[in-house]
């Protein structure tokens, strides 16, 4: 079997070309990184469970009408995605102050904010994602406005999904990052969300316990990363049966 070209390759992802136009594979790489790739660990079976949430995150947001790049599930590692220009930045929604936000200002993990907070950081691991302001994304026409308000009004609706998704599972969504592209199915350039949903990129806490269950106990050391994300993926109802014997590659 002629093995699909590499296009990307990225901390916990490759990208392999798609076998239609427009199309990408998108493979789930065991690695976890934290600190900008300086603290670095394989933790077997990760990439199956990131696979498999992403899958269900991005399978809800179409029911709810939020574009994305979700396609289908290949196997347990690959999905089938959109192929889409990315828009060089990283859109973090806070609903709780934790991580970044917790350490830039001075202010304890676990404060509740008054409403949830949209900040765009620039994807660029050499400079370690620099927080920007929109007047800075204009200026250097990395988005327009329209753009910037699109994205703003997607991400507000992609939290208050997965809130109420988590809450179900008595589990609190503190914060997320998401990445848009633009489509180019379309000549309007419609704006999709890409990259993956999974607690690679999210914050989520057990709201009887508050105990971690997402990158974090990675970052913190807070003991074995894949016991959370496959507690995660058990209260979600898509944990197979079989995980343990599918961790081996
Ligand atoms: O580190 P910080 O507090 O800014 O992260 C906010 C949220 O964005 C967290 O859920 C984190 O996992 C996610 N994030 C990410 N990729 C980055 C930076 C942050 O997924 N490069």
């Amino acid at each position: 079997m002629t093995r699909k070209q590499k296009i990307y390759e990225g901390k916990a992802k490759i990208l392999y070309e798609g076998p239609r136009s427009n199309t990408l594979i998108q493979y789930f790489k065991d690695e976890a990184t934290a600190f900008n790739a300086k603290k670095k660990a394989s933790i077997e079976g990760k990439g199956i469970l990131n696979n498999l949430l992403s899958e269900h995150f991005m399978k809800g947001l179409n029911l709810i009408k939020v574009p994305n790049h979700f396609i289908e599930r290949l196997n347990t590692r690959e999905q089938l995605i959109e192929k889409c220009e990315i828009i060089p930045l990283e859109i973090v929604v806070r609903n709780v102050v934790a991580g970044s936000m917790s350490k830039r200002l001075g202010l304890i993990e676990g404060g509740e904010l008054s409403r949830p907070l949209i900040e765009f950081y620039l994807k660029n691991d050499e400079l370690g994602d620099p927080l920007v302001t929109e007047p800075t994304i204009l200026a250097l026409k990395w988005a327009n406005k329209i753009e910037i308000d699109e994205m703003t009004a997607l991400a507000l609706q992609v939290n208050y999904f997965l809130s109420g998704l988590m809450y179900a599972v008595n589990i609190k969504l503190v914060d997320f990052k998401i990445e848009f592209g633009r489509s180019l199915n379309e000549q309007k350039k419609k704006l999709i969300v890409a990259d993956e949903i999974s607690p690679d990129s999210c914050r989520l806490w057990d709201i009887s316990s508050g105990d971690k269950l997402d990158k974090d106990i990675f970052r913190e050391d807070l003991g074995n990363l894949l016991d959370g994300y496959s507690e995660i993926a058990r209260r979600l109802g898509v944990l197979p049966e079989n995980f343990r014997d599918q961790q081996k590659k």
